[in-house]
């Protein structure tokens, strides 16, 4: 491509809250053949609602709210906000967490009042040795009801489990049919439960679903994805997708979506529209058909 047309292509882009940071991306964009999207706070809204909670026996509902309250009031992750919201709804006072660490894609652990509170997907409690089984029939129903179960631990004891629901975004069935009209595959890769990824992916259509898997395995999944002369392109927003958009031919971040997504992406939507993906394209293609 020459600077110029470049130049003009991105400007354009700019004007339609589409922000090339890398100008060769325009090039590379052209020719993609696969496009794959991360599911929370990508092709959903990230704006999960907390809709079951249950408690093991014995247990204070409030009192085992709050803890995990306080623990994900230091975590940026969009389920972390909807419990603290949630919490604040009951009208819970949340205690202080300290040292809260963030195990990226795969849940949060911090100290409170003298509690190691352990926030996070099932396969972290199974990873960890964490008894479940008084909650796995609790777990197994908000999975099958395409809800994102997340268990909390506290001193080792799994106390209590969590639904959140998150809806996809009003344009995402209308991106991924466009996309696909035009040839494209299109991908679903998820830290989120085989069930809610299921659930989501059917009802927009989406060709290949690929869940639980951790950041790392965000970029085994696009390599498992990846055929001869194909172009790789991967839309995410989380700090947990930045060795996904690193690893694609191009790597797009939601705007709405954390700095490192940002920082690590070729292209960012400024608004967090799905659309700016079609818009991307519409223009990477007309431009290089210009020069081509
Ligand atoms: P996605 O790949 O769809 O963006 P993530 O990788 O961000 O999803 O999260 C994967 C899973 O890890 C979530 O579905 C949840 O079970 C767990 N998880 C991650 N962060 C948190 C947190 N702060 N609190 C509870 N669970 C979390
Ligand atoms: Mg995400």
């Amino acid at each position: 491509a020459t600077p110029v047309s470049v130049m003009v292509g991105t400007g354009r882009a700019a004007d339609l809250g589409v922000l090339f940071r890398r100008g060769d991306a325009l090039q590379r964009l052209s020719d993609a053949t696969v496009i794959a999207f991360d599911k929370t706070g990508t092709l959903t809204l990230g704006a999960s609602d907390l809709t079951a909670l249950t408690v093991a026996p014995g247990q204070d509902e409030g009192r085992v709210l709050a803890q995990i309250a306080a623990v994900e009031g230091a975590s940026e992750h969009p389920l972390a906000r909807a419990i603290v919201k949630a919490a604040k709804a009951r009208g819970l006072t949340v205690p202080a967490a300290t040292q809260v660490t963030a195990l990226t894609g795969m849940g949060v652990r911090g100290v409170v009042d003298g509690a190691v509170v352990f926030v996070g997907a099932p396969r972290l409690m199974v990873q960890e040795g964490i008894d479940i089984s008084a909650l796995r029939q609790a777990a197994d129903q908000i999975a099958a009801s395409a809800q994102t179960p997340v268990f909390a631990v506290i001193d080792g004891m799994a106390v209590a489990v969590l639904g959140l629901s998150d809806p996809v975004k009003p344009n995402a069935a209308k991106t991924i049919a466009a996309l696909k009209a035009r040839g494209l595959r299109t991908a679903l890769i998820t830290g989120d439960a085989q069930s809610v990824a299921d659930a989501v992916g059917a009802s927009l259509g989406i060709d290949t679903v690929v869940a639980e898997v951790r950041p790392e395995g965000k970029v085994a999944a696009l390599d498992d994805l990846r055929r001869a002369g194909d172009t790789l392109v991967f839309v995410g927003d989380g700090i947990n997708d930045a060795p996904a958009l690193a690893a694609a031919d191009v790597g797009i971040a939601v705007g709405t979506g954390t700095d490192v997504a940002i920082e690590t992406a070729d292209v960012v939507l400024m608004s967090g529209d799905l659309a700016g993906v079609g818009t991307a394209l519409n223009l990477s293609r007309a431009t290089l058909r210009n020069i081509r």
